[in-house]
């Protein structure tokens, strides 16, 4: 499903590597994080290239909404009874400052990518709480406010509002970057080894190199897989609703995010842990909630996208190992990867030049504190029942009672096997085991596709790729 942003952008792909490089730092990953990095490192004088498996902004970037936002919810009364007035502070100031720095960079630019200046708002019917945040906000030097009424037609005792945010259209913007850089579209990353990187068309020596692949897909070290989950959720995007001014999410994760992009109104929401949509219906559910909002108006274009979050909920951006010293990472960006990445570039190319910054320590991802053990344990529960699962699970169905449109794990006479039946009754095969870290693999109705429940990764019904950390396709079983 094409997102409002692939609808309205064409670009011509960059060729693959061909043959040997050496270089002084190498991006692996073209999203946001990847473009912005390589693009602040080669301001700096520094060589960069671009490794990007696909094409770029063809991860999640390209399925995002694209709000350029400090507000990440409701998170800076939390933030500072839970990390202290400092961290809380650092945080907000870092995210704050990669707005800003958004603005400058389009206007000094001049890039054309839909820049619109707007107010964002966290809504809630929790007047007490909004009080409080406003207040907390404040307190770490934001000009917030509480405001008890909002131009959209959601029930609640109103929202906080962060002025002077943005939103834009996110391909225009990390293309007319790229058409700056040395790009390598279609050049997978298959092996990093010390400074050593290699790619099905070539390799690269680069004595620094950044892991924006969303996901990092190294395991050891880092073992970035037991410190996170993904999460999905779908956006809509209603023609015919009308035009609001503000940015707006509520403070459930029930609730729903709004912007405006040209005519269209984007709403967003249906969140839920990938590999745990068993019943689908959130396509559905979500556009029966815009025509409820916004009567008469109907829906353009339908996509969803996941993001990584960390068990205390601020990102990883720093050294991907403390035994990797020239390996640095960018991830766990928990819906909020605009300003995120941009954190991310001014960070990264900071510890690659040498120089200070004073939000390194709160992003390091060496970091632990027992706060996050809670989160780590419930994610760690979860990756264990995703890999007992495939000894213990029975199949759900049998082949000939499988209706079509539907997938599902089936005992096939060659044993138990991930089977989708399409509408014309042809039937897909695939290896229900995630080649990632062994998780069994469940069916998502939504999307037609074999999702992890452990790490997140997510495959077609053909068994392709779609998603990481997984790096390659589920084998069809028993060749
Ligand atoms: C529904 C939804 C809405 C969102 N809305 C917002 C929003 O309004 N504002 C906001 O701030 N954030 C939002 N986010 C979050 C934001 O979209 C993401 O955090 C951000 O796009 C992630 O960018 P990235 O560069 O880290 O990852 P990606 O865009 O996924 O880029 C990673 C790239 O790495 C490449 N790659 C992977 N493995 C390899 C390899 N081995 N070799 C080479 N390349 C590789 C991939 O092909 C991909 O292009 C939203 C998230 C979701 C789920």
């Amino acid at each position: 499903m094409e997102s409002i942003w692939m609808k309205t952008y064409d670009r011509k792909k960059n060729p693959a590597l061909d043959g040997d490089v050496d270089t002084e730092a190498a991006v692996i990953g073209g999203g946001m994080a990847g473009i912005l990095t390589a693009w602040r490192l080669q301001k700096a004088g520094i060589r960069a290239v671009v490794l990007e498996a696909d094409q770029i902004g063809g991860g999640q970037t390209k399925n995002t909404t694209a709000k350029i936002n400090s507000q990440h919810g409701l998170f800076c009364h939390e933030f500072i009874e839970k990390k202290g007035v400092e961290t809380a502070e650092k945080y907000l100031q870092a995210n704050q400052h990669a707005v800003e720095e958004y603005k400058r960079i389009i206007r000094e630019e001049d890039i054309d990518c839909d820049l619109m200046e707007a107010d964002a708002y966290v809504y809630s019917s929790d007047g007490e709480r909004l009080r409080q945040e406003a207040d907390a906000a404040q307190r770490l030097g934001m000009n917030a406010s509480f405001e008890s009424q909002i131009e959209i037609p959601v029930a609640c005792s109103g929202a906080v509002r962060f002025p002077d945010q943005a939103h834009f259209h996110p391909l225009k913007f990390i293309g007319a970057l790229a058409d700056h850089l040395t790009v390598y579209e279609d050049t997978p990353v298959t092996v990093v080894d010390g400074n050593h990187i290699k790619t099905p068309c070539g390799t690269v020596r680069a004595d620094k190199i950044v892991f924006a692949t969303h996901f990092p897909f190294i395991n050891f070290p880092g073992m970035y897989f037991a410190r996170m989950h993904q999460e999905r959720s779908c956006v809509a995007a209603l023609e015919g609703a009308g035009a609001i001014n503000g940015m707006y999410i509520g403070d459930r994760e029930d609730s729903l995010s709004f912007r405006q992009f040209d005519k269209y109104i984007l709403l967003g929401g249906q969140a839920y842990r990938t590999g745990e949509n068993r019943d689908g219906g959130r396509y559905e559910r979500l556009k029966a909630a815009g025509e409820t909002i916004y009567p008469g108006s109907h829906v353009a274009a339908c996509w969803s996208a996941q993001d990584c979050i960390t068990a205390d909920d601020i990102p990883f951006i720093g050294r991907y190992a403390s035994d990797r010293p020239d390996w640095f990472v960018a991830t766990g960006f928990k819906k909020w990867g605009m300003s995120s990445a941009m954190v991310a570039a001014i960070l990264l190319t900071d510890m690659i030049c040498g120089k200070e910054n004073p939000y390194a320590d709160i992003f390091a991802p060496s970091r632990f504190s027992a706060g996050e053990l809670p989160q780590i344990v419930k994610d760690s529960g979860k990756a264990v029942k995703g890999l007992t699962k495939r000894f213990f699970h029975l199949p759900d169905e049998t082949l000939s009672a499988l209706e079509r449109g539907h997938g599902a794990v089936v005992e096939t006479p060659q044993g138990k096997t991930g089977v989708y039946k399409s509408d014309e009754g042809a039937i897909f095969q695939v290896d229900i085991v995630c080649p990632h870290l062994g998780c069994e693999l469940t069916w998502n109705p939504d999307e037609r596709s074999w999702d992890c429940p452990c790490h997140g990764s997510r495959f077609d019904y053909e068994g392709n790729l779609l998603d990481g950390p997984a790096q390659e396709g589920i084998q069809l079983p028993f060749r």
